[in-house]
């Protein structure tokens, strides 16, 4: 059984005072939830603050990037090692907007994803096409690529580790979500690369996360396809009514 894990991406946003505030909402909402985990991604500088808050509830904490070395002459970085240290379980891989803005490649991606399994870490690697590429059919090579480079040289074993959430880049911030059925389109996709890369068993574990424009409203039928296993949610996590709401789909 695959438990849906709903993860809230806050982005750049929140100071460690709301961060906090929101953190101890979600606590407070996800008391009881055994139907799903509860993940939080805040900005880094955020991370001790929210660590602080959920340390002994529910709700898991994870960072929204990371650097593939450890140590060193790398300005401006956090490896693994040191989100491992703050209580981090979980690492955001190659979101879009990373792909978009920050020159983030499938290689990068796949170097990410290998030093976060080292420190013990679930890594959750981003996919999805632009709003062009799946207007240019694109969509399956797309999601290929970004799946057979974000996940190369792991062994099953790895790979079951891993958690991958589709997030069409065109639903992304934007009020447009994937239908349902477009959804579950590529989610079976990549059951079926998982398969070939890791096989029956490894595909049958890991857990599909679906993420763009995710809210109170449509979350119970997109939860409702046979390869959605939660959701990666950036706008409505930024509010802890909206999130709660989430968390009852
Ligand atoms: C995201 O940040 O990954 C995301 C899906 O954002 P939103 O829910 O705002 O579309």
């Amino acid at each position: 059984m695959r438990i849906p894990l709903i993860a809230g991406n806050w982005k750049l946003n929140k100071t460690r005072s709301e961060a906090e505030a929101l953190a101890k909402a979600v606590v407070e909402a996800s008391r009881g939830v055994t139907h799903a985990e509860v993940l939080l991604c805040p900005v880094f500088t955020s991370l001790e603050t929210v660590a602080r808050v959920v340390a002994g509830s529910n709700v898991k904490l994870g960072a929204q990037d990371v650097y593939w070395e450890e140590a060193g002459a790398f300005t401006g970085e956090v490896s693994a090692g040191l989100l491992k240290d703050i209580g981090c379980t979980h690492v955001i891989v190659a979101h879009s907007e990373r792909r978009q803005f920050f020159g983030e490649t499938n290689e990068t991606a796949n170097r990410k994803v290998k030093a976060v399994l080292k420190n013990g870490m679930t890594p959750i690697l981003c996919v999805g096409e632009t709003l062009a590429e799946r207007e240019g059919n694109k969509v399956e090579q797309v999601v290929t690529e970004h799946m057979r480079g974000g996940l190369a040289g792991l062994s099953a074993g790895e790979l079951a580790q891993v958690v991958i959430a589709y997030e069409p880049v065109w639903a992304i911030g934007t009020g447009k979500t994937a239908s349902p059925a477009q959804a579950q389109e590529v989610h079976a996709l990549i059951r079926r690369l998982l398969k070939e890369l890791g096989g029956e068993e490894v595909a049958a574990a890991v857990r599909i996360q679906y993420g763009g424009s995710v809210k109170p409203d449509n979350v119970k039928e997109l939860m409702g396809m046979p390869d959605i296993d939660g959701a990666l949610v950036g706008g409505a996590s930024l509010k802890a009514d909206s999130f709660a709401a989430l968390l009852k789909f």
